[in-house]
This record gives C-alpha cells, sequence and structure tokens, in this order.
C-alpha cells in the first residue's frame, strides 16, 4: 500500500533486526572501518526530474520526518554501535532548514559520528552557503545524481541543471575540501560514443575519477511506468516500437529496461573499461595520444578495432535504429 497523505512518523523499531556490524562498513582513508547506520529526515521529493523512478510514486510530494524522530533513530543506532550514518533522503535539501538544523543537532550530541547525503547538483548550488555547514558537522562526502554532462542530454531528463553546473559544484567541493560523488545514467537513446568518451575525459579533468563507482559507468536509463520521459514523443514512438504487445506495460508497476541491444554493447563495454582496465591508466592513453609509447598505441588501436567489429556486428542484430550523431550502421571499419 503506497500512501501519499501526511504520515506522523514513528521511531522505526529496530528490534529483531540484524546488528548494524552485519551491514555494510564506511571504510576510511586510513582504513578504519565504520559501521555504518542508516535513516531519512523525508521522505519523497517536490522534483519531477523525467527519468526518475521516484516520480511516478511521489509526484512531486515529499514528506517530513519530525527532527526529534529522525534524532531518536539516530541514537538507537549508535548505541548499537554505528560511526557512520547515512541519510537515505532522495534529496536531503529538500527541506534544507530541517537538514541542517538535524545535521547540526546530530553533531553536537554525537561529534565524532559521520554522515554521508545526497543532493543533486540544484540544489547544492543554490544552497552553497549551507556546504560549510555540512562540512562542519561531519558529512563524509555527497552523492549527487549528476546523471550527464551532455546539456542536451539533461534537458531531455529535466534535470534542472547543466554541465557548467556541475563543474562548477565540483570546483566549489575542491575549494571546500569537500568530497563529490557524482553518479550517471551513461547509456541513454542519445548516447553516442563522442559523448561517452566526453563524459570520461570531464571525470579525468574534474580529478573525480577515483570518486565515480565503476557501475556508474554501466548504467542503462530505465523507464518505469508512469515515467514522464514517456512524455518525450520520440520517447514514446521508440517505446511502441520495441515492446511487444505481450509486454505488461504500462498495466503493472513492475520496472522494463530499455533493451536496445546496442545500448547493452555499449554497457558491456564500459564495464570492460571500468573494471578490467584502469580507467585513469585507459583515460591517460586518449588524453595524450601524441605522446603514447608505440605498445600502448599498438593495444590502444587493437583495442578500437575489437570494439568497431563488434558494433558492426552488433548493428546487423534487431533492434530500432539509435539517434545517434554517429549511427551504428555506419560505424567506421577500422582501416
Ligand atoms: S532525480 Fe533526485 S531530484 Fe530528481 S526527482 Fe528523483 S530524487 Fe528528486
Amino acid at each position: 500500500v503506497i500512501s501519499l497523505a501526511r504520515q506522523k512518523f514513528l521511531v522505526p523499531d529496530r528490534a529483531g533486526m540484524p546488528e548494524p556490524s552485519k551491514y555494510a562498513s564506511v571504510v576510511m582513508p586510513g582504513g578504519e572501518h565504520r559501521v555504518a547506520g542508516s535513516t531519512e529526515a523525508t521522505r519523497g521529493c517536490k522534483h519531477l526530474c523525467r527519468h526518475c523512478p521516484i516520480v511516478p510514486v511521489y509526484n512531486g510530494a515529499f514528506r517530513v520526518v519530525r527532527a526529534r524522530v529522525v534524532l531518536e533513530d539516530i541514537r538507537q543506532q549508535v548505541a548499537a554501535g554505528a560511526r557512520h550514518i547515512t541519510f537515505g533522503d532522495p534529496d536531503f535539501f529538500n527541506g534544507p532548514s530541517h537538514a541542517i538544523s538535524i545535521v547540526e543537532a546530530m553533531h553536537r550530541e554525537f561529534p565524532e559520528l559521520t554522515y554521508d547525503v545526497t543532493i543533486k547538483i540544484e540544489h547544492l548550488r543554490k544552497q552553497d552557503a549551507l556546504l560549510p555547514a555540512l562540512r562542519d558537522t561531519g558529512c563524509l562526502f555527497v552523492t549527487s545524481a549528476v546523471e550527464s554532462v551532455d546539456d542536451a542530454v539533461l534537458e531531455k531528463f529535466d534535470k534542472g541543471h547543466t554541465r557548467a553546473d556541475f563543474l562548477a559544484v565540483a570546483a566549489r567541493f575542491r575549494e571546500l575540501g569537500m568530497t563529490l560523488l557524482p553518479t550517471f545514467v551513461p547509456f541513454t537513446p542519445w548516447t553516442t560514443l563522442e559523448g561517452y568518451s566526453d563524459l570520461l575525459g570531464v571525470l579525468a579533468q574534474e580529478s573525480l575519477t577515483e570518486n565515480v563507482a565503476p557501475i556508474q559507468l554501466a548504467i542503462r536509463l530505465l523507464i518505469p511506468a508512469g515515467s514522464r520521459l514517456l512524455e518525450l514523443p520520440e520517447v514514446a514512438r521508440w517505446w511502441v516500437r520495441s515492446i511487444p504487445r505481450r509486454s505488461c506495460f504500462p498495466g503493472s508497476m513492475k520496472t522494463r529496461e530499455w533493451t536496445l541491444s546496442r545500448v547493452k554493447f555499449l554497457s558491456w563495454c564500459s564495464a570492460a573499461i571500468a573494471l578490467n582496465f584502469r580507467a585513469r591508466k585507459f583515460l591517460g592513453t586518449f588524453a595524450a595520444p601524441q605522446t603514447r609509447p608505440p605498445e600502448i598505441a599498438r593495444r590502444t588501436r587493437s583495442r578500437i578495432l575489437y570494439q568497431r567489429a563488434r558494433r558492426c556486428r552488433i548493428s546487423m542484430s534487431p533492434g530500432i535504429a539509435a539517434p545517434s550523431r554517429w549511427t551504428f550502421n555506419s560505424c567506421p571499419s577500422g582501416k
């Protein structure tokens, strides 16, 4: 049952749950493992980003959990051994004053406790003045759904930020000595090879390679029932053409993956890059081709030829035409 009505949230009853040490822990730079707890200061989200799976459920509604309840929940988790708290709010700055009052109270009571939050780039820009307060109250890192560095894709997602905003936030975090963990949806129907290379280049230039989990370079766009992406005529058109009539969409809430074979292939390439090659080394070979040693140049060329061959093969498999600036059917022969 989903209820979006205003509620009087209670302190979660965690009795009977496995002790916090059985869950994930945060590994600090010195190697120390901190048991991580989790709580929420709000539920839902007031934004309507087109690609977001929260929107079909909450549709712009968000509900505040009273500070007293949140702090009591933190207290019981600290008593059980937690030394780090992850705030699971879809966006911690949907209610910035509420959020800051909670972390300040938490820090007063538990000065050694660290925490992490998720905040969208738009809010990080608008609430710039609150960032030092996060840092000074023990915020270890901020996760932010950047999704793309291509302004055209960001506009389709209705994300509320641009590439320039992301770069400004990255610079601000460096200035403040804070850690930004950007997340991405690199594989969409609008992804091009140039765009993907650009994303890797931006991460290298901004010294964010180590801050991006490898899986973030392999994520594909998901379109759940009720997604606002279906408002876009081209998406609705592709959707109808790519989903067989027997599909349960849209009568069910099951999530359907975008199953373009080419997108899937690019995803595999990405996983190979991220997991099997050291991303930084890979980027280095592309960032400075003129200084590439002959052996690396030879291996890089082999890799490119291999990818082109795979791509050409995949382009012959059934699927729909990707609206790419560099269409896969016209990919170079590799000569
Ligand atoms: S992507 Fe983030 S900000 Fe946008 S609707 Fe989803 S939770 Fe809210």
